[in-house]
């Protein structure tokens, strides 16, 4: 599928071709929370890095989250997470050990994308106990992230388009 992109002041455009198009995973864990939810939630999509054309790069900034673990030491992500500097608009996600791979944020997508017909509700343990987490029919809770790969989602509920 084909998608189109942007952020919020329009200095930054982008598209790419994706074939894991469906925002079905809803991540609360802190990273996306504070960097791209607020409310909750940011979801990543699947496309394919090498199709990717942006337009105002020059715009771009990029975060790689500390990860901090009890017990452990503290490690810099190797994913980046690409934001425009100008508006602050949280874009995609590249990580240089899936290097065809690009996560852009549905937020930033601006194509009409489609409608999940199961939701996964991620790495709730570590959403704070204000935020209402939707239950019931068609939301699966997870306390960290599937098993199951972007990809293996949208085979098993054929919408993977590859
Ligand atoms: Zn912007
Ligand atoms: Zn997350």
């Amino acid at each position: 599928m084909h998608l189109e992109g942007s952020c919020h002041c329009g200095k930054v455009k982008f598209s790419l071709e994706a074939n894991s198009p469906v925002p079905f995973m809803h991540c609360h864990c802190s990273i996306c929370r504070k960097t791209a939810g607020s409310g909750g939630y940011a979801i990543n999509l699947g496309g394919a890095a090498g199709t990717m054309k942006v337009r105002g790069a020059k715009h771009l900034g990029v975060y790689h989250a500390v990860l901090r673990e009890p017990g452990r030491r503290a490690t810099r992500s190797k994913a980046g997470r690409r934001f425009c500097k100008e508006c602050g608009s949280a874009l995609w996600l590249w990580d240089p050990r899936w290097p065809e791979l690009v996560h852009p944020h549905a937020s930033a997508i601006d194509t009409p994308l489609p409608k999940p017909p199961e939701v996964v509700e991620a790495a709730l343990d570590f959403a704070p106990d204000w935020i209402d987490v939707p239950k019931g029919k068609g939301h699966v809770h997870c306390g960290t992230w599937p098993g199951e790969s972007l990809e293996a989602w949208h085979q098993r509920h054929g919408l993977w388009s590859g």
